[in-house]
């Protein structure tokens, strides 16, 4: 087995034994997207740490015991539909992608520069299939909702209003919330259904912001 292999064997083993990765499928896809393809030349000794690293544009990979958990959260099946908010390096998508399935995944970016960075990284470790486009994912993706689930990967002030209308009934998001673009914010599960919407709090992370028309105004 290559060393990259073997660190990142060891890295699921910890976010297994140690809590934030409970399903074996999320495990399995975890294992196997290769997390050093999606992180800068210059920070890949550090891949296969549990850490958020720089990508550029003051953006960040998000650590993987937090892709692991919100995958986990989502509840992913094979052909479930995903709107991902804040494709970045591209990393989260295809964790995602391993699970539903890459042509059941689009994900959007608002920094033009990074969505060439994830469409690059995306490509190179397979997962041609992801859908990724430029704009502002506070406003969704009308066109092709409803989605079974939304993944935020920035922290927002509030659920987006478009958001939560864009989900399936029966669907879930999750989403980061909190009341500054830089600091402490709460990841969120929103399960919307007959009877309205439901959210539960499921511990503090820190995100970098969602800024749009949704999101806060500016990123400080
Ligand atoms: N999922 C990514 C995490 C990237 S960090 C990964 O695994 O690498 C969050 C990303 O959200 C950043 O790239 C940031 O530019 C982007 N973002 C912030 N506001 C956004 C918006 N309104 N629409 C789309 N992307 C946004």
């Amino acid at each position: 087995m290559d060393d990259r292999a073997d660190a990142r064997d060891r890295l699921v083993d910890r976010l297994q034994r140690s809590g934030p990765i409970r399903s074996s499928r999320v495990a399995d896809a975890v294992r196997t997207v290769p997390r050093h393809v999606f992180v800068p030349e210059d920070e890949r000794d550090r891949a296969y740490e549990d850490a958020p690293l720089p990508i550029g544009h003051e953006q960040e990979i998000t650590a993987p015991h937090l892709v692991g958990r919100m995958a986990d959260l989502l509840d992913l099946e094979p052909g479930t539909s995903v709107l991902e908010i804040g494709a970045g390096s591209g990393y989260h998508a295809a964790v995602v992608a391993e699970l539903v399935g890459a042509d059941h995944v689009v994900t959007v970016e608002r920094v033009p520069d990074l969505a060439r960075l994830a469409r690059r990284n995306l490509d190179r470790a397979g997962y041609d299939d992801v859908a990724l486009l430029v704009g502002d994912g506070s406003r969704g993706l009308p066109g092709g909702a409803p989605y079974d689930r939304i993944n935020v990967t920035c922290a927002a002030p509030e659920i987006p209003e478009p958001l939560l209308d864009q989900l399936a009934n029966g669907g879930r998001m999750t989403v980061p919330l909190g009341d500054a673009p830089r600091g402490s914010h709460t990841l969120y599960l929103v399960e919307k259904g007959d009877d309205g919407v439901d959210r539960t709090s499921h511990g503090g992370v820190r995100f970098v912001p969602l800024v749009g028309a949704h999101g806060f105004s500016t990123a400080d």
